[in-house]
């Protein structure tokens, strides 16, 4: 059985000890990080730097309360996430979101380097077959996993599993292109991008959301670069006609995210990494969008464990038996006390992450919540 530490993000006195910064300095302290780490070890603090947009990302003070434990133990720690747009720019909305060595006390690195393409084959699974880890997360003996928990439009639930395998791996392989790098997840066969005009309204969200200028309109008919593109899928969550759609399939893609965590956690020898869940401002989309908007639930707090599955399960299954917030997308779509949110919201099988990632030896998901 996984132990997972539970912090609420209730705050009942007007103590910092009461505080969500205080508190997660308390799970630090509870988990023993010394069993983890090593003096003067390298360990890669992994988060999501979120967009110029979606600022619902694990802020700054809960990254520099991570580096500031690591430090105590004598470890040498960096924050550190793969590039999503252009690599400049990925640090430039770093910066704005709070990210910087100022603000969290250590240095802020991308793992695949500039140009999201300094990565290494590795091993995946059965689906994947070979996927192009980022070389940093690769190299880097010790690592924490800092999670933004939220909905997703494709994953339906966005947790630790999508934020090692789609954080973990790069865009893009020098030779083999999108087809090693996330792409193999977002979409199947040559992911030729379908475009239905007869839906268009020609708002071009789409193109302005392509990191890579890969799609522009000419005449009112769109022009997609299929040589350039990532397959990030992007333009096809943005677009809301859906008149844009990649070829995918939801099992395969919640199998395949498992599969890239693995191939990442594969890189690291036995207890390694430590997992930290926040479930804080639970929007319904992903930290990549440009926007992000109100929290569909109430902040439920911040969970710890140094076993993946667990930590997901217990997370899953917190979200699943909280209340829609009014005012919300929730409310929007005239979501219910007692169903699941994430669910209702996006209709994707989201617990086959967990399910899968089980079978792969990732962890359990039987798991005992220890509240601090
Ligand atoms: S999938 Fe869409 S947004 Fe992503 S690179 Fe290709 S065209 Fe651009
Ligand atoms: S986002 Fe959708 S509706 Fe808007 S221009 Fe692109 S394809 Fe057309």
């Amino acid at each position: 059985m996984g132990k997972v530490y539970f912090a609420s993000a209730r705050a009942k006195k007007w103590k910092y000890e009461d505080s969500m910064p205080g508190k997660l300095e308390r799970l630090l302290k509870e988990t023993g990080l010394m069993n983890y780490f090593s003096p003067d070890e390298w360990v890669a603090v992994k988060t999501h730097f979120g967009s110029e947009g979606a600022h619902r990302i694990v802020r700054p003070v809960f990254l520099r309360k991570v580096v500031e434990a690591l430090k105590r133990i004598g470890a040498k720690p960096f924050i550190t996430d793969t590039v999503r747009i252009r690599g400049l720019d990925y640090l430039e909305v770093a910066n704005q979101n709070g990210i910087n060595h100022l603000s969290v006390g250590a240095p802020v690195v991308l793992a695949d380097g500039l140009y999201g393409n300094d990565n290494i084959m590795v091993k995946a699974g059965d689906i994947l077959g070979q996927i192009a880890v980022a070389s940093l997360i690769h190299d880097v003996p010790a690592m924490v996993v800092c999670s933004h928990v939220k909905g997703h439009i494709n994953a339906g639930y966005a947790g630790a599993i999508k934020n090692l395998a789609m954080g973990g791996i790069s865009s893009s392989h020098r030779t083999c292109g999108w087809k090693c790098g996330r792409g193999a997840m977002h979409t199947i066969g040559e992911g030729e991008l379908v475009w239905d005009s007869d839906k268009c309204e020609l708002c071009l969200q789409c193109q302005d959301v392509c990191p890579l200028d890969a799609i522009t309109f000419k005449d009112d008919e769109i022009v997609w670069n299929r040589d350039i593109c990532w397959r990030c899928g992007r333009c096809e969550r943005v677009c809301q006609n859906e008149s844009l759609t990649l070829p995918g399939d939801d099992e395969r893609f919640m199998a395949s995210l498992a599969e890239a965590a693995k191939a990442v956690i594969g890189t690291f020898e036995p207890q390694k990494i430590l997992y930290i869940n926040f479930l804080t401002e639970i929007q319904p989309e992903c930290d990549c969008m440009p926007a992000a908007d109100v929290p569909v639930m109430q902040d439920i707090g911040i969970l710890l464990s140094d076993d993946l599955v667990s930590i997901e399960a217990a997370g899953i299954d917190m979200l699943a038996a909280s209340a829609p917030l009014p005012g919300s997308l929730a409310q929007d779509k005239d979501i219910g006390e007692g169903k699941d949110i994430l669910m209702e919201l996006h209709q994707r099988p989201y617990r086959l992450q967990i399910e899968v990632a089980e079978r792969l030896g990732l962890g359990t998901a039987k798991y005992e919540i220890v509240a601090v």
